[in-house]
């Protein structure tokens, strides 16, 4: 039989600092209304002790248009608190709406409390938390993050990780040393490299994506995603059904695979009346990637064929006329995507036929000479060998 345990909506209320409070978690369906669209999104945020921990250390905030997961670090007394005020302060120096700096800068403060508060007594020294932050606008959605909690995007039923894990074996994966399989079952998977919570400067990753009607967009910790693999999450996200079920179904998964750490869900629905106004468009990290590929490509582009023209237009070659007569071109035989690399520089009169055989195949063989200057004594000397005197030699 199959059994089904509801998840815990967790509520804190450490000494020191104010408690998440009910509305940051739930479910619920968020309402924007504008001159121009009105959009509509239901949402849901679970967090679950999982089965093998005594105390939960994630913290979740769903206040629409804000949501974010933070997974503590560093124990009892150290994780939860850190995971905590992460997001309390986060909610204070969030944006209103999915502006991507200013979500970046709340994330920062969000670091700076936490070093605080463990250099205060709140909490202990070596705490730190995750923290993957994500505001939904109309079109688009901001995301900051930090640490290997996860935003993924099920579009047109592909599950897209949206975010980097900043982990070892993220790292290791992103270079190839190890599979995603692997990765999983790695003893250092829980080794993370960016945290909140040490480094004054931490670095925070930020991008937006664009969204379309019918996006699901999943947060979590690594109590989903280490227990239940991306085809598996995937599935769950692909059944049709409420938001809040499909983030009780995700935290029955991690469970049932052994749930070996705490467990945080947000799902958002992306409603096709959300979307009224939106054109489609491509991520902007994407963008910004193709963006600079192409700059870069241009740039090499156009320096070979700058490259190839000047060193074009510093050389000469001859060649015969229509009426048998030597020319002396600037530039070199040929062409280069499709721009002719020589200009016709002077007719010198001097008919090829009065030249020796040698002279001649000297011609045929469209040499290239360093100058002008070269390619017009190499002239004078053909004409100084040759049989005839031509009419002029003043080219
Ligand atoms: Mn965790």
């Amino acid at each position: 039989m199959k059994q089904r345990r509801t998840p815990t909506l967790r509520m804190r209320n450490k000494p020191g600092f104010s408690p998440t409070s009910n509305a940051a978690i739930g479910t619920g369906v968020h309402t924007l209304t504008g001159k121009r669209y009105a959009s509509r999104y239901p949402y849901a945020a679970l967090t679950d002790i999982g089965r093998k921990r005594t105390i939960n250390e994630d913290s979740v905030i769903a206040i629409p248009p804000l949501f974010a997961v933070a997974d503590g670090l560093g124990g009892h007394d150290a994780g939860e608190v850190a995971s905590s005020i992460a997001v309390e302060v986060l909610r204070e120096h969030a944006p209103r709406k999915a502006d991507l700096p200013a979500l970046v800068r709340a994330v920062r403060a969000a670091n700076d409390a936490v070093i605080q508060g463990a250099e205060t007594g709140v909490g202990r020294a070596g705490m730190g938390c995750t923290m993957t932050a994500v505001m939904v606008d109309k079109t688009k959605a901001a995301i900051a993050q930090v640490g290997d909690s996860r935003a993924y995007m099920l579009r047109d039923g592909r599950l897209i990780q949206l975010t980097d894990d900043h982990s070892v074996v993220g790292a290791m994966v992103r270079s190839g040393h190890i599979t995603l399989e692997e990765a999983r079952n790695h003893p250092q998977r829980s080794v993370i490299t960016r945290a909140l919570g040490s480094d004054p400067d931490v670095l925070v990753d930020g991008f937006e994506v664009s969204l379309l009607g019918n996006d699901r967009i999943l947060v979590c910790s690594d109590g989903l995603t280490a227990m239940v693999d991306d085809g598996h999450i995937a599935e769950i996200l692909m059944n049709n059904e409420d938001a809040g079920t499909v983030a009780q179904n995700l935290i029955e998964a991690a469970n049932n695979a052994g749930g070996n750490d705490n467990i945080s869900v947000i799902v958002i629905d992306i409603t096709t009346d959300h979307m009224q106004s939106a054109e489609p468009k491509t991520s902007k990290r994407i963008w910004l990637w193709g963006a600079v590929w192409a700059a870069s490509v241009l740039a090499i582009f156009g320096a070979l064929f700058w490259g190839t023209l000047s060193y074009a237009n510093s050389r000469a070659h001859l060649d015969i006329t229509p009426r048998g007569t030597i020319a002396i071109y600037q530039g070199i035989p040929g062409k280069f995507l499709g721009a002719s690399l020589s200009t016709l520089h002077s007719d010198t009169g001097v008919s090829v036929t009065n030249l020796t055989a040698a002279d001649q195949a000297l011609i045929q063989d469209e040499i290239i000479y360093q100058s002008l200057e070269a390619a017009q004594s190499a002239v004078e000397d053909m004409v100084s060998h040759s049989t005839v005197t031509p009419e002029s030699t003043d080219f």
